[in-house]
């Protein structure tokens, strides 16, 4: 179905031994969404994002990819796992992941980083992985880097690099998890503007980010998460001019 949510989350718990980091996170996308998922460090946005895409499972709670809830079971020490590591693949696909330090294998280049995954993963053609791979670049503006090794590009090249491999698995969701903090300030705004025209062309994005002027102009939703509670949340216009949470308010006062 065309309006089904790309994304719901329902009361995501996780706890690390004994410390519970998400103590019920619920959000719904719809489709073009922008959420900016806000916060100090240590709050649980990382965690969050890695429990929607499976990198860690969920203590608790429901996470349905467009109408499909993922499945999950006990194993023999009774904690919860996924139920079936091709759903597992193919959510990954499904939600494809930009990390802070791209996470480019080093050994390949550019497109074989692209190609890698839609091919083993999800068997297209290599010819047919390789013409979109090369619109992706083209997309992301570097093309002509695509036989490049990451060590031989810009930290904001590889980030660029990083996004098109993302878009390469046709996602329906896209997690960014602080994208530009490993940047030097003068790459930060060309992976931002590539970040932008993605959000314009109607693409659901979740943005773990520290950029707040790009939670306030790019986003549909903000989520302002505090000690793995959802503390604040709602428009930008709402969340940053006219926030309920002390703690919001703190969060945003000038820091010198
Ligand atoms: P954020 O991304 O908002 O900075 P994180 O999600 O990385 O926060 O971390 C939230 C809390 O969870 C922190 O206290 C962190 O130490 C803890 N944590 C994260 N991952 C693990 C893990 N694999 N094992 C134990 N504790 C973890
Ligand atoms: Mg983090």
């Amino acid at each position: 179905m065309a309006d089904q949510a790309p994304l719901i989350c329902r009361d995501i718990h996780k706890t690390f031994n004994k410390l519970e980091v998400l103590k019920g996170i619920s959000l719904e996308t719809r489709k073009g969404d922008v959420v900016s998922l806000i916060g100090s460090s240590g709050s649980g946005k990382s965690t969050f994002l890695r429990c929607i895409n499976l990198l860690e499972t969920p203590t608790s709670g429901d996470i349905i990819v467009h109408g499909d809830p993922i499945r999950f079971k006990e194993n023999r020490k009774g904690e919860r796992v996924p139920a079936d590591n091709r759903q597992v693949e193919l959510i990954r696909a499904k939600l494809s992941m930009v990390f802070q330090g791209f996470n480019l294998w080093s050994h390949m280049t550019v497109l074989e980083n692209i190609i890698e995954a839609p091919v083993h993963v999800l068997k297209v053609p290599k010819k047919e992985a390789i013409e979109r791979a090369e619109a992706y670049l083209q997309k992301v503006g570097i093309y002509e880097r695509k036989d490049y090794y990451p060590a031989q590009m810009s930290g904001g090249q590889q980030q660029r690099a990083a996004i098109a491999r993302a878009l390469a698995m046709e996602p329906e969701v896209m997690l960014f998890d602080e994208p530009t903090s490993a940047l030097d300030p003068e790459l930060v705004g060309e992976v931002l503007k590539v970040m932008q025209s993605l959000a314009e062309e109607g693409r659901t994005m979740i943005v773990v980010t520290h950029e707040m002027a790009f939670a306030r102009d790019v986003s549909t939703q903000v989520l302002f998460l505090h000690q793995g509670v959802i503390e604040e949340q709602g428009t930008p216009d709402k969340v940053f001019d006219n926030p309920e949470s002390e703690r919001m308010k703190q969060f945003l006062a000038p820091k010198f």
